[in-house]
């Protein structure tokens, strides 16, 4: 028996247990300091209540003879996608009910798309950047060029006519780094992919965030997307489903490569290989689409956005050099003094124990860098911003 040796080319990351063993050392040595974690990743509000009485009442139905429903269609139910594709038209985007697919996140859509692609394409990773796009392609052993995010180009790469691709991961707005790219931006990104003849997916799980009508939450709101680009969506951070699970990927019919259909592959694959999101879930999910979901999910997203403006006033303050915070949950900044991203995680601890997340975790480009996010509470958010602005 042998084992899969593109395992063994995978970093081990130690970023999130290196974060916890200095935080439970502090802890330890100082143990009336309440600690702000503002590192956190992870949603903390919790799920609105047009969700919880959907999901409420799907319980009920599946224990009556007529309401029970075993397996369902593994591109999901059509009630749920009937109101993506309503979400979509309401930006001017036209969708097929069959070019949507509900998923359980798109963390597992990001990994498995992998399989309708052959393993001699290269794909193009900006760095920094989402962990999952590097090491899905590590196990399959696909070449990587890394696509320099920096200062300079504000945390949005631009593609350039010598680098030469089959595939792109875009993430915006982006983690770690909050950055939105425009829509001039995602032209040319469309239009490098169309000469390229390359695929460009699209990671959208941030687009709840983006407040301005004239930033593209979608790639599709850019002409010629639909035949080259897929688009991953997520309910995690839009309405707090993180740990309920549910997201949607796009994958339209025009998309044809290799004079193969991907819409047909992602369905023969996803019927294969995946059983579908539950239907209690599936009718949470179809609750946050509602206007009075809709509606009860921005109060949530307006609470972790007065946050990010929090942290964001503070760092304009003391003239710290950041992207993101207004159109993400994430602000990414420059360490002050050319600290290294671990010197900066340090001082952070040691004098206003607070905690976040060094760059450098993210990619060699994160070096120098730092993320906070939005997503702890308005009180300690504010408690932090107040105990940094005295550090600083
Ligand atoms: N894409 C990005 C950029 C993320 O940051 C995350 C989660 O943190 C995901 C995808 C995964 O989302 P999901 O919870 O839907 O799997």
């Amino acid at each position: 028996m042998k084992t899969n040796q593109n395992y063994k080319k995978l970093n081990e990351s130690y970023l999130f247990s290196t974060i916890a063993k200095k935080v439970n050392e502090y802890t330890k040595n100082n143990p009336d300091k309440k600690v702000i974690k503002l590192g956190i990743g992870d949603v903390t509000r919790p799920l609105c209540k047009s969700v919880v009485e959907a999901m409420q009442k799907a319980v009920l139905e599946m224990g009556t003879q007529d309401g029970f429903r075993g397996y369902g269609p593994e591109q999901g139910y059509d009630f749920l996608k009937e109101k993506i594709l309503k979400y979509y038209k309401k930006r001017n985007i036209n969708l097929k009910l069959d070019e949507i697919f509900i998923s359980d996140g798109a963390k597992s859509d990001l990994g498995n798309i992998l399989d309708l692609f052959s393993k001699e394409n290269t794909v193009l990773i900006p760095d920094p950047v989402y962990p999952v796009y590097v090491d899905t392609n590590i196990m399959q052993n696909r070449k990587i060029i890394f696509l320099e995010a920096n200062q300079e180009n504000n945390f949005l790469p631009m593609p350039k006519d010598d680098i030469k691709a089959d595939i792109v991961y875009l993430c915006s707005p982006n983690n770690p780094t909050g950055a939105v790219y425009d829509k001039s931006q995602l032209e040319k990104w469309v239009k490098w992919a169309k000469q390229n003849n390359a695929l460009i997916l699209f990671d959208a799980a941030y687009e709840c965030f983006i407040s301005d009508v004239n930033l593209p939450k979608s790639i599709f709101e850019i002409e010629g997307a639909e035949t080259c680009a897929i688009e991953f969506c997520s309910l995690s951070k839009t309405a707090g489903f993180t740990g309920t699970r549910c997201g949607y990927t796009i994958v339209k019919e025009d998309l044809i490569f290799d004079e193969m259909s991907l819409n047909k592959m992602w369905l023969r694959r996803q019927t294969t290989k995946f059983n579908g999101v539950p239907y209690i879930i599936q009718r949470g999910a179809e609750a946050v689409f509602s206007e009075q979901g809709q509606k009860e999910i921005s109060e949530n997203i307006n609470y972790y956005k007065k946050n990010a403006n929090i942290i964001a006033e503070t760092l304009k303050k003391h003239n710290i050099w950041f992207t993101g915070g207004i159109h993400s949950p994430y602000i990414w900044l420059k360490c002050p003094s050319n600290m290294t991203s671990w010197d900066f995680f340090d001082f952070l601890l040691e004098k206003a124990a607070i905690v976040g997340t060094p760059g450098a975790g993210f990619g060699k480009n994160g070096e120098g860098f730092f993320r906070l996010t939005s997503f702890n509470t308005n009180e300690n958010t504010k408690e932090a911003m107040e105990r940094l602005d005295k550090i600083l």
